[in-house]
């Protein structure tokens, strides 16, 4: 894997000499400023110092960090409005985050915080990934749609839902809810009105801790608009703590959209490089 990474540094060195630093997000567990990914969903990565071994190998400075956690920093700070106080939430196949506080990602001692995912908003709720109940990821993640799709099928198997699986000639996924919902399905319209309010119910207690800027919400879900980001918000105004006398942020969709990781390793690669200027911490062997 790692020979991927730098047969693409090597690619981009080519087209352009004065490449400074290396940046990479990557999913799962990052240690922080180690750049070790401790655990990784989805894949097979333990215990790999990707930081050291592509400083080694290219000689260049480089970061890495969580993916959610660079992503947030690019809507910060390059995003249509600049925030010092915001959390990027992305909401596709799980739900990841970014916090930023005073202009800066918000990491834990080790790089291991800002999980909004496993937030639990229902403890009587359904199995997350993670083994426990009702985390904000098991009730408003792709997954969770999936799932809430699929019960809706089987309880009205004429309904849109059903009808779109049935001529995809796959079983139902977050994607045809999407699509149905779209399409002005009630049902699939009332999936994602569960989903948001989970999701505005998660962002009101963000909210009550960090006096938040602004919400920005990415990931393939918030394609489907409106009808995810409006009961959002209202379930945001509903459990918000002291709304006549605090601000609620306004939750906007995201900027960059899947750029949003790329961006923001490179800005953090070029003010990582820039701050330590050679005098870098040990990466831990
Ligand atoms: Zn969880």
């Amino acid at each position: 894997m790692t020979a991927l990474l730098l047969e693409m540094v090597d690619e981009l060195r080519k087209d352009d000499d004065a490449v400074a630093a290396v940046g990479v997000g990557a999913a799962g567990t990052v240690e922080w400023p180690t750049g070790r990914i401790r655990w990784a969903p989805n894949n097979e990565y333990r215990d790999w110092n990707v930081r050291a071994e592509l400083e080694r190998a290219t000689g260049l400075p480089a970061v890495v960090d969580n993916d959610a956690n660079v992503a947030g920093l690019a809507e910060a700070r390059l995003g249509d409005v600049r925030y010092d106080h915001m959390i990027l939430v992305t909401v596709g196949t799980g739900v990841g985050s970014g916090i930023v506080l005073d202009g800066r990602i918000y990491r834990g001692p080790h790089g291991l915080g800002a999980e909004i995912g496993h937030m639990n908003v229902n403890p009587d709720g359904p199995q997350c990934g993670c083994g426990n109940f009702g985390c904000l990821e098991a009730l408003a993640s792709g997954t969770a749609l999936t799932r809430m799709g699929r019960s809706a099928a089987a309880g009205d198997p004429a309904g849109m839902i059903a009808t779109l699986a049935a001529e995809s000639g796959a079983e139902v996924t977050g994607q045809i809810v999407t699509t149905a919902a779209m399409a002005g399905d009630r049902t699939a319209a009332s999936l994602f009105a569960r989903l948001g309010r989970s999701l505005g119910i998660g962002i009101a207690s963000m909210n009550a801790i960090f006096e938040l800027e602004a919400v920005v919400i990415g990931g393939g879900l918030v394609d489907a608009g409106e009808l995810l980001l409006a009961p959002t918000r209202r379930a945001a105004r509903e459990f918000a703590y002291a709304p006549s006398a605090r601000p609620i942020p306004p939750i906007v969709p995201a900027t960059f959209g899947g750029d949003a990781g790329k961006i923001g390793a490179a800005l953090l690669a070029l003010e990582d490089a820039g701050e330590h200027q050679g005098h870098r911490p040990e990466p831990t062997p």
